[in-house]
């Protein structure tokens, strides 16, 4: 069975054409990122406009690298939400279009499964039920994969998302967008005891998350260097910084392994690609005997093979879109 996925909801635009739900016969991705640089994050009517300029373009180049035409396709899976409701409609009404002219039938794709799914691409023995740490731009959440598209969620963020929590320190120590990849590298560089930041814990509710006294954290220390002239290491921020985001992932994650009994750990979305939480995670899991799972970085950031990973196993499942499908632009994990 032959999916051709399709996202579009936020500033990537991509297709990709995907084989019995696991091996990408192509992955194109158009980033808009030198774009959205300018204005230090992701304006949405350019991002709109954007799709819109390259959707088709991108479509026929994932077509033609797979070496197949449109005729070969089985199903077409489009990322109908979360995101900007733009940007998501974009791939929504071309993937509609597509659908109605080739007659072929249309699954609509939750993005955050599709993080979820992008584990299933190189790890071909790995099948639910497993625990996944999903950390995105927009997401943070602990979630029981009971079964394919099934989720329990047991632990979420109370404010930032870990990735949005990289970009806004990245923001303040001069290093541009998209930071998460720019903190990572300058980490290397720092010593992750140099400063004490918080950890958050909240009282009953072990896998739950908060990041914004972290930030807060952060943006105080500047200052504080500022006002008594001391000099700012954004190494050492960005290391130590780093350290309090990953000590808290990999505990909580750790945790919730042990008391659902789950020996498998996934992890997905931007932050998923992060070095040190990799390190940690693998550090954790090994003295746990727990198998952990992640995706390259290709895969972990937005793309449309996790897309067409996630529709396949809707599609074998009966699930099948209306041409009335439109974007939801807060659609919740399990909601359909
Ligand atoms: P969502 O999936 O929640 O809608 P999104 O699609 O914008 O949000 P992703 O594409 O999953 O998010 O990931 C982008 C995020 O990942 C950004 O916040 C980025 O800073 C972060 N990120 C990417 N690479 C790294 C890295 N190496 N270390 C830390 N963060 C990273
Ligand atoms: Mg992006
Ligand atoms: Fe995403």
């Amino acid at each position: 069975i032959l999916i051709l996925g399709i996202e579009s909801s936020c500033d990537e635009t991509a297709a990709a054409v995907v084989k019995n739900g696991r091996e990408v016969l192509s992955n194109v991705i158009s980033s808009q990122i030198e774009l959205h640089k300018l204005y230090g994050g992701v304006v949405p009517e350019i991002a709109s406009r954007k799709h819109i300029e390259k959707i088709n373009q991108v479509i026929e180049e994932a077509l033609s690298s797979a070496k197949v035409t449109l005729d070969d396709i089985d199903a077409i899976g489009v990322t109908y939400g979360p995101g900007l409701v733009g940007a998501l409609l974009v791939g929504v009404a071309e993937a509609k279009a597509i659908s109605y002219a080739a007659k072929k039938p249309l699954v609509g794709v939750h993005h955050i499964e599709g993080h979820v799914s992008a584990n299933y691409i190189e790890n071909r023995e790995l099948e639910p039920p497993f625990l996944c740490l999903i950390v995105s731009g927009g997401h943070t959440h602990l979630v029981l994969v009971n079964d394919y598209g099934e989720y329990k969620i047991i632990g979420r963020t109370r404010d930032d998302a870990a990735g949005e929590a990289f970009d806004k320190v990245a923001r303040a120590i001069g290093l541009g967008y998209p930071g998460g990849p720019k903190i990572d590298r300058l980490a290397k560089e720092g010593n992750s005891k140099a400063i004490k930041f918080p950890r958050a814990n909240i009282e009953g509710a072990p896998y739950d998350f908060s990041f914004s006294g972290l930030k807060s954290a952060v943006l105080n220390h500047i200052n504080s260097c500022k006002m008594k002239d001391i000099e700012i290491n954004n190494a050492d921020i960005a290391a130590s910084f780093q350290e309090a985001v990953v000590d808290v992932l990999t505990s909580k994650t750790i945790l919730a392994a042990k008391e659902y009994g789950m020996k498998k750990v996934a992890l997905a979305g931007g932050v998923a690609s992060n070095g040190s939480l990799r390190e940690g995670m693998l550090r954790e899991c090994k003295k746990n005997k727990i198998e952990l799972y992640y995706p390259s970085p290709i895969y972990c950031t937005d793309n449309a093979a996790m897309i067409g990973v996630a529709a396949y196993y809707e599609f074998i499942k009966g699930a099948r879109a209306d041409l009335d499908l439109n974007a939801v632009p807060n659609l919740k994990i399990g909601q359909r």
